[in-house]
């Protein structure tokens, strides 16, 4: 794995995020990286998306609402940083950082969301984020517990908790949320589970061709 685009990740980290931030973001790396060495993923690809996973957090929302727009990623995304902030994240780390991985890219975009048909790596970036050290909410330790049980398991519990959340606050719950929720409770299979729905073109979602060029600060 090239590891080179490590110090303009942490460069780029410590311009954009806050010290909270810097420190939430080093226990997604120690969990995620440990969570790779116990589970059989790669930990170089686990640590670089963890490093990336929040990078555009602190966006304001002129900024992360000029790139949904430029990106055409639906109104859902507008003053939605919760949503849109990974979306931003994989693409920096695409075209500032130059990383190509398809792999570190979906863990970058999916991490808040989760997606049917997640990969090992988007699981551990997921679950990372929501139990690493410093995090501290309710049903949190019974997060952690499931985990050392069974990654699956933990993911389901947080997704269902996020839904759960999102609807007791009338506000929009995206569908690859509830699509993972569904796969994660038909077992996880890795082939057959059901395809995406039928989304309107316009709507559908490629990181791989958004346009970033006018946003990019450095
Ligand atoms: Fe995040
Ligand atoms: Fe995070």
């Amino acid at each position: 794995m090239d590891m080179t685009c490590i110090d303009k990740i942490d460069e780029y980290m410590e311009y954009e995020l806050t010290e909270k931030r810097i420190r939430h973001t080093e226990g997604v790396v120690e969990t995620a990286v440990a969570l790779a060495k116990k589970l059989g993923a790669d930990p170089d690809k686990a640590l670089i998306a963890a490093k990336c996973h929040d990078i555009c957090r602190k966006w304001d929302d002129e900024r992360m609402n000029a790139f949904v727009t430029l990106n055409q990623l639906g109104d859902a995304y507008i003053d939605n940083i919760n949503l849109s902030h990974s979306k931003a994240a994989a693409h920096v780390a695409k075209v500032a950082f130059g990383i190509s991985d398809e792999d570190i890219l979906n863990a970058i975009s999916y991490h808040t969301t989760g997606r049917a048909g997640m990969s090992l790596l988007e699981k551990i970036i997921f679950i990372a984020d929501a139990t690493e050290p410093n995090r501290d909410y309710p049903g949190v330790e019974a997060l952690r517990e499931a985990l050392e049980e069974d990654i699956d398991k933990a993911c389901l519990l947080s997704l269902q908790g996020t839904r759960d959340y999102v609807l007791s606050q009338e506000k929009y719950l995206d569908d690859d949320t509830q699509e993972a929720i569904e796969w994660f409770e038909i077992g996880a299979p890795t082939e057959g589970y059901p395809k995406k729905k039928e989304k309107e073109e316009d709507d559908e979602f490629d990181f791989n061709n958004l346009d970033l060029t006018d946003l990019m600060m450095f």
